[in-house]
């Protein structure tokens, strides 16, 4: 049997040092759950980084993470503070993060940042080549990667490359400011696969690749000199059992059970019982759209005040590259636009937003996604929008509403929900008006809809799909041949 291996920038474990000793612990994220199976069951390696700077070990260190990490099937590809700094930060979340977002504004052009992403690049490549052989299958992820698939195609033909974007891919009007550009399809037309979540990025990639290599495209087949290539959509789901079990499990727990933050929330619906509260969660982003939801809660607060007192927001921003001009300029803006709806509306018993900066753990999401009536998610480009999901997943009596904005990929199987344009703020304020109003009835018709959808086409659905398809382009080449 052909082994399966996967590359992406990080390992799906995090490391810490603690004494003199290195801890390993298991990512939760959506995609270590989705691909763990997966590598685990095809005997292959997982090839990425561990998240530590190189500068910070000696050599002993750096084999005694490689040994460890080797009984959990991972390669190491290990970095500089100087690679991290001009590949990651730099090219990664600098140039492709803003442009395949829309935020062509924010790109930083810095030739160094190009050369440095090449040659890191060229070193996930060649830790893969260590290890793969013909008939092998790789799987790459995402946009730190995107050379990735040719560097191994040019050395190993035999080898089957699938690669998937977890971030949107621009239209070419956008795609093309990038001078970078053509270099970026070619690495990725490297692979004989090309996963998006939706097909919408699909129908984009396809107008790069005719406009800018001139190749032929049939239904969702790009024809190259000597290749076929494959692209399609596949929306990655979520882990669904795991939140609809621990939404259960929650939902037993008596009140001496409940944490502290599930206590805290309680009280706030003992002041009236016609209280509502309203979540959102996101990393701090500019593509998340903070300042218009606030801007657009705000909206509501005025317009519908007999809402005022009986209405809170819980907004939970997760830090995220806080060193950043545009992050930090982002977080001094949401600090102020909370400052100024808590000062305006606020009361001795009343808080309109509850602003958490800071990262939780599970069992408190959980919490949260169940005891909220309402979830407003609103970026103004996101690649997928897991939170959206996980949302559904969690409310198991099936009350509850979905707001969420067109310019989400999750959007794409929510039409369930209630859509808006994350620009539109009086729009998302009558929205939330619609969500705190709707029939009870009309909740659960709306949610048992989307729940059906959510949980049929799960994580473990979205990498087995994925892979059925690299083996069915493995049947079309060899007719093609
Ligand atoms: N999340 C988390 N801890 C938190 C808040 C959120 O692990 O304190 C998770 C959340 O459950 C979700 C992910 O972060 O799985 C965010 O994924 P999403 O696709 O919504 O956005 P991304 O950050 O990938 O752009």
């Amino acid at each position: 049997m052909s082994k399966i291996h996967i590359v992406s920038n990080r390992l799906p474990l995090s490391i810490k040092k603690e004494d003199d000793s290195f801890n390993l612990s298991p990512s939760v994220g959506g995609l270590a759950t989705g691909m763990r199976s997966i590598y685990k069951e095809y005997g292959g390696k997982w090839i990425g980084w561990p998240g530590l700077s190189k500068d910070d070990l000696t050599d002993d260190e750096l084999l005694t993470i490689d040994e460890k990490l080797v009984s959990e099937d991972c390669l190491a590809v290990h970095l500089t503070s100087e690679e991290i700094n001009l590949y990651y930060e730099g090219f990664s979340n600098n140039v492709i993060w803003p442009l395949f977002h829309y935020f062509a504004q924010f790109i930083d052009y810095n030739p160094e940042y190009w050369e440095a992403y090449q040659k890191v690049n060229h070193k996930f490549a060649q830790k893969a080549l260590e290890i793969v052989e013909d008939g092998d299958i790789v799987w790459i992820h995402d946009y730190q990667l995107l050379l990735v698939p040719e560097m191994i195609k040019s050395v190993k033909p035999n080898v089957t490359i699938g690669f998937f974007l977890h971030i949107p891919f621009p239209s070419f009007e956008v795609f093309r400011i990038l001078p970078w550009r053509n270099e970026l399809i070619k690495g990725m037309l490297g692979a004989d696969l090309i996963g998006f979540h939706t097909y919408d990025y699909e129908r984009h990639f396809f107008s790069s690749v005719r406009r800018l290599l001139g190749y032929e495209i049939s239904f969702n087949e790009i024809h190259l000199e000597d290749r076929i290539i494959l692209a399609d959509a596949f929306p990655m789901g979520i882990d669904y059992e795991k939140f609809e079990t621990k939404a259960k499990a929650i939902a037993h727990k008596s009140l001496q059970e409940r944490s502290e933050l599930h206590r805290e929330l309680e009280k706030y619906f003992l002041v009236s019982p016609d209280r509502k509260l309203i979540l959102s969660i996101d990393r701090l982003d500019y593509t998340k759209g903070i300042p218009n939801r606030l801007n657009a809660f705000e909206k509501f607060l005025n317009k519908y005040p007999e809402f005022r007192n009986k209405v809170s927001l819980i907004m939970l921003v997760v830090p995220s590259r806080d060193e950043v001009e545009q992050y930090k300029l982002l977080k001094s803006e949401v600090d102020e636009l909370v400052g100024r709806i808590n000062g305006q509306y606020g009361g001795v018993n009343y808080t309109p937003v509850w602003y958490f900066y800071r990262s939780l753990p599970f069992d408190n999401l959980i919490e949260l996604y169940s005891t909220s009536d309402v979830a407003l998610i609103t970026p103004v480009r996101d690649g997928m929008n897991l939170v959206a999901k996980e949302y559904i997943a969690s409310r198991i009596n099936q009350s509850g509403v979905l707001i969420i904005s067109e310019m989400a990929g999750a959007v794409k199987e929510m039409g369930e929900a209630i859509i808006i344009n994350p620009n539109n703020e009086e729009e998302i304020a009558d929205s939330i008006h619609q969500a705190l109003t709707m029939e009870m009835e009309e909740q659960r018709r709306r949610m048992r809809y989307l729940q059906d959808r959510i949980r049929r086409y799960d994580v473990f659905k979205w990498s087995g799909e994925f892979i059925k398809s690299l083996k069915k382009v493995e049947d079309i080449q060899q007719n093609f041949l």
